[in-house]
């Protein structure tokens, strides 16, 4: 036992710990040291390796895991030679001091008791409560030999370090901790558990149903008169009382980690439902299971055995056999999440009926494990099943009874949810029904479809319920050069489509509810240039739930839908089944990619939801709860117990919307003329003026240089962290998830409330002031401009510092994603959808630009881009536009910047070998030896060399104060750098302490590390 429990504490705990630590920059490298098996330091070398690499390389020993090796190498052996040492045969018992032999050797037996014992005649009554009061002894026994053993101390001591070491900075954003409020600590710390508790589960079962048998005494046991079920009630509520004693000294923890991080909102109704009622209800099933499986097996190891590969099973084989549903597999259920906002939503509901389910199943374990218990050392099955046979008495079929009864009724109940109220499709169903929706409706790709000219609303939120009813109307436009006869419109086949009708004669020729595609034909074409009004009605309610859970968007308090929840016109691209290989599978031609950038006829195409309109909502909700839309608040009022909100906007915005509606608290402020809202959950008052003070800086760098603001508010609007934990921006709108800073904790790590707000609020004019060509690069017009904007703001707020940081993570991250399995890299200039080039790489290579080219040059660009293309119409703009700008702000001398930051793929890789100081005229000359070179990359990451001759900062600095990484510069310019090794020489005042080149890391480099070097003074010294 002890060495299991050894082994899988080292096992998974120093994974857990070493992965809780890779999550923080500084500690990356620690946690690569610290794992015993090496598996991190391997990934910590390997980290930059592109598929090229990863294909023709192998890992060296060296760095870090080399010392990893070493350390760990030199620990085993001196273990060994400890244990060697200390190995003596012979047994436990046997040892004891000399004095202490001698005086048991010494002693005589001496019988106490010669006479006849007279046995007293006692009555045998077994009543119910006779039983009760056994099995309650046998739970204090059994207890009592557990806790005895000191595993369970031992492990809720490892557990206890695990949540410390884990949850002490958790949930890691930008090297920026969370609060630990009750969740983070109960569900996303302790959430990690469960693996490790489970084999305990099963390690402490085996102990207890062989207890007796191990040590001799089953003989006796096996004879007394306790049924057998009483025993294995007795054990089963020692197992359960010690994992509860567990989750007990867990909840403790919890609350002192609180306390220490200074955090008091200790919310112990919420440590109970889930520490003591999921958590422990789940560990419960897992115990039944491990019991069943003693009784049956007979054999302890190959028990244990058997049940570890049922987990794994569980845990990985029923994808590979495609066991999807829950009801399948014991002990499944759907996920849940808790929300602030929400609590636990439409979630928990789900998970109880499926748990209560198993419950049943449980309950005919435990009836089954009762006919099977063994007593003497018969152990043969035969004879088992024959005993078996025997003891099916009437409350032995009675209970099966009950338990069938449960099963079938819970059963009843989650199936009628998820089969009969729902629809179940299994995943290869939903594969094919997305590649119908293709093979059906693809021919309408190309259909001339009327534009949205203009909207109006009327939602209806019933938090409740929950359920939303939504009544709108669209002006729409025929754009095209032919008259037009048929309207498609698509809506989410979640939501029913209740009513569809035109201001004018038409009818429904095609009602698609699976794919939620229909078709209007109109009873006169609409000619083009004209218009005409299509009115809808929709309602979005869960029936019950599936075997996946419950709707996110429906929840009684944070309610969030977006434009994707409203009909759209004509067939949506997006909606195909996007996967290559399961496109294969489905007989699909390959998708076609995103237009080059250089199409011409792509660029002229409007872009999804690039028209300028107006719009109007009135939107009711209950009485304690606030509702949001697009555009200015007219009027609220309330009307027969319910409270409603008309919004209309004040400037023509894209067809993005938002509606929110929940219990929120309103912060309210002003930037000049503009109001600046805060709506949010009372409990999520942490990082408000974070986010008020970026907005502000924010409105007031983007007026300044790329022009004004459009509405007459900006409104931040928090939402339940099961919709996601993104942050996105409307028209004058943010919504932005209460995962994603409501709740950080900024002290020396990054601001990033700050720096997420004022990115969204950069999106105000990159994405709301124009609309980009749907071609590549798309999304570098949106999200590497804002990105860079936001830097500029956290810049002039927190100083350079701060930015080289968060920048030094974004090169981490994008040279990590140059991993991209699956995807080629491409050029910034037309990066698509990956994430960590039009993100990471852009804002690195942005902040590069405007280093060398200056703030001033690279505003003027975007600015004159801005002007050109605001509300533009085709040709819509793309990043060969934004690029033209920046050539012409950009000197002939570093034109070679914008090839290889914006059209290719350069990595740079430079060293600072050796510098030596002289004194020399009252300063200090200082020779840097360095080598240079300079890489292009294709796109699997296969580098070629090519000649450098840059322009790179060198540096020189004075010594670093407490808890700087670098002192002030005492000589920061830009010099050639050539490729291969070369020296220069500079002269400074004062004695440098550091030197090096690119020292803030602004060119995009592999290793960063030997750039800067400490200063060994020279001859003459
Ligand atoms: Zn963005």
């Amino acid at each position: 036992m002890a060495s299991y429990v050894g082994g899988l504490v080292l096992f998974l705990g120093s994974l857990f710990a070493a992965e809780a630590l890779v999550e923080q920059t500084a500690l990356r490298e620690v946690a690569a040291l610290i794992d015993p098996f090496g598996f991190l330091a391997v990934r910590e070398l390997i980290t930059y390796w592109t598929p090229f690499e990863r294909n023709t390389q192998l890992v060296e020993l060296s760095g870090v895991l080399l010392w990893n090796r070493l350390i760990w190498v030199t620990f085993g052996v001196c273990m060994l030679a400890f244990l060697y040492v200390r190995f003596r045969f012979g047994h436990e018992a046997e040892r004891g001091t000399k004095k202490q032999k001698a005086t048991l050797s010494g002693q005589e037996v001496v019988l106490e008791r010669t006479t006849p014992l007279i046995v007293p005649f006692t009555v045998k009554a077994y009543t119910f409560d006779v039983r009760v009061r056994q099995v309650l002894t046998i739970v204090r026994r059994s207890f009592g030999e557990i806790f005895a053993s000191r595993f369970l101390l031992f492990i809720a001591v490892a557990c206890l370090l695990f949540l410390f070491v884990a949850g002490w900075d958790a949930w890691v954003v930008f090297d920026t901790p969370t609060w630990p409020v009750t969740y983070v600590v109960a569900r996303e710390v302790l959430g990690q558990l469960p693996p490790l508790i489970y084999i305990l589960v099963v390690l402490f079962s085996g102990e207890l149903v062989w207890r007796e048998r191990e040590v001799g005494m089953s003989e006796i046991t096996d004879a007394m008169p306790v049924p057998n079920w009483v025993l294995l009630f007795g054990k089963f509520g020692a197992l359960i009382l010690a994992l509860a004693a567990l989750q007990a000294v867990l909840m403790a923890g919890g609350i002192l980690l609180q306390a220490l991080k200074g955090y008091y909102n200790f919310e112990l109704g919420l440590y109970v439902q889930i520490l003591f009622g999921i958590q422990l209800a789940d560990y419960a099933l897992w115990a039944a299971l491990a019991l069943l499986v003693h009784v049956l097996v007979d054999q302890k190891y190959i028990g244990h055995l058997v049940f570890v590969l049922y987990y794994v099973f569980f845990s990985f084989g029923r994808r590979l056999l495609g066991i999807e549903h829950n009801m399948l597999l014991y002990p499944a259920a759907p996920g849940w999440t808790y929300s602030d906002m929400s609590g636990f939503g439409p979630f928990l509901s789900p998970y109880m009926w499926f748990k209560l389910y198993w419950g049943a199943w449980a309950l005919l374990f435990a009836v089954l494990a009762n006919l099977l218990w063994r007593r003497g050392w018969e152990s043969g099955m035969q004879r088992r099943l024959r005993e078996a046979g025997t003891r099916f008495t009437r409350p032995a079929a009675q209970w099966a009874a009950v338990a069938g009864l449960l099963l079938l009724g819970f059963g009843g109940f989650v199936f009628y949810n998820t089969n009969v109220l729902n629809d179940y499709r299994p995943f290869d169903e939903r594969i094919a029904r997305l590649a119908a929706y293709e093979r059906r409706y693809k021919e309408y790709e190309d259909a001339p479809q009327p534009r949205i000219a203009g909207s109006s609303y009327h939602v209806e939120i019933y938090p409740e319920k929950p359920a939303i009813a939504l009544r709108g109307t669209y002006l729409l436009h025929n754009l095209t050069a032919v008259p037009i006869d048929s309207v498609h419109l698509m809506v989410d086949p979640a939501i029913e489509l209740r009513e569809v009708s035109f201001d004018r004669q038409g009818r429904r020729v095609l009602e698609d509810k699976v794919h939620g595609y229909h078709i209007l034909a109109l009873e006169k074409a609409l000619a083009p240039g004209d218009s005409l009004r299509l009115s809808f009605n929709s309602y979005f309610n869960s029936r019950g739930f599936t075997n996946s859970g419950a709707a996110a968007a429906l929840v009684r308090n944070g309610t969030f839908i977006d434009y994707d929840r409203l009909p759209v016109m004509g067939y949506q691209p997006e909606r195909e089944l996007k996967n290559k290989a399961l496109r294969e599978e489905q007989g699909l031609a390959p998708r076609k990619p995103t237009p080059s950038v250089y199409d011409e006829e792509a660029r002229r195409t409007p872009p999804r939801y690039a028209e300028w309109n107006h719009s109007e909502s009135v939107i009711g909700t209950d009485l304690n709860q606030i509702a949001v839309a697009p555009g200015s608040l007219r009027r609220t009022w309330t009307e027969s117990g319910r409270r409603y909100f008309h919004y209309k906007t004040d400037v023509p915005v894209k067809n993005v919307y938002s509606f929110f509606s929940a219990d929120y608290q309103v912060l309210e402020d002003k930037w000049k003329d503009v109001q600046v809202q805060i709506f949010y959950h009372q409990a999520h008052q942490f990082n408000l003026k974070r986010m008020v003070r970026s907005v502000k800086a924010s409105l007031d760098y983007y007026t300044e240089h790329f022009g004004p603001y459009r509405y007459p508010q900006i409104r931040i609007v928090e939402f339940p962290r099961h919709e996601g934990g993104y942050a996105r921006a409307f028209p004058g709108t943010v919504a932005y998830s209460e995962a994603l800073g409501f709740m950080a904790r900024v002290e020396d790590g990054i601001d990033y409330p700050f720096v997420v707000t004022a990115h969204e609020v950069a999106h105000q004019w990159w994405g709301g002031q124009f609309a980009a060509a749907d071609v590549q690069g798309r999304r570098v017009l949106h999200e590497t401009l804002a990105h860079y904007s936001a830097l500029m703001v956290m810049e002039k707020t927190y100083g350079p510092g701060k930015v080289r940081q968060l920048l030094g993570q974004f090169q981490h991250r994008y040279l990590v994603g140059r991993q991209n399995r699956g995807h080629l890299e491409v050029p910034l200039l037309l990066s698509d959808d990956q994430d960590y080039i039009h993100y990471d790489k852009g804002a690195v290579v942005m902040y590069a630009l405007r280093d060398y080219i200056g703030e001033e040059q690279v505003n003027t660009a975007l600015r004159r881009f801005l002007e050109k293309h605001r509300y533009s119409q085709a040709p819509y703009p793309t990043t060969l536009d934004l690029l033209q700008e920046l050539r012409t702000i950009t000197p002939d001398s570093l034109q070679y910047l914008l090839k290889d930051l914006f059209e290719e793929i350069t990595v740079w890789d430079m060293r600072t070998r050796q510098v030596l100081a002289e004194p020399a005229d009252g300063g200090y000359r200082v020779t840097l030896e360095m080598e240079g070179a300079k890489m292009k990359a294709d796109s699997i990451g296969r580098a070629r060399q090519v000649t450098m001759d840059d322009l790179v900062e060198i540096g020189l600095f004075a010594a670093a104060g407490e808890g700087e990484e670098r002192g002030k510069p005492l000589y920061l310019r830009k010099h050639h750098l050539r490729s291969g090794r070369q020296t220069i020489t500079v002269t400074v005042p004062q004695m440098p302490a550091s030197a090096g080149i690119d020292p803030y890391h602004k060119l995009i480099e592999w290793t960063r590390e030997d750039n800067v070097i400490e200063i060994t003074p020279g001859k003459g010294e």
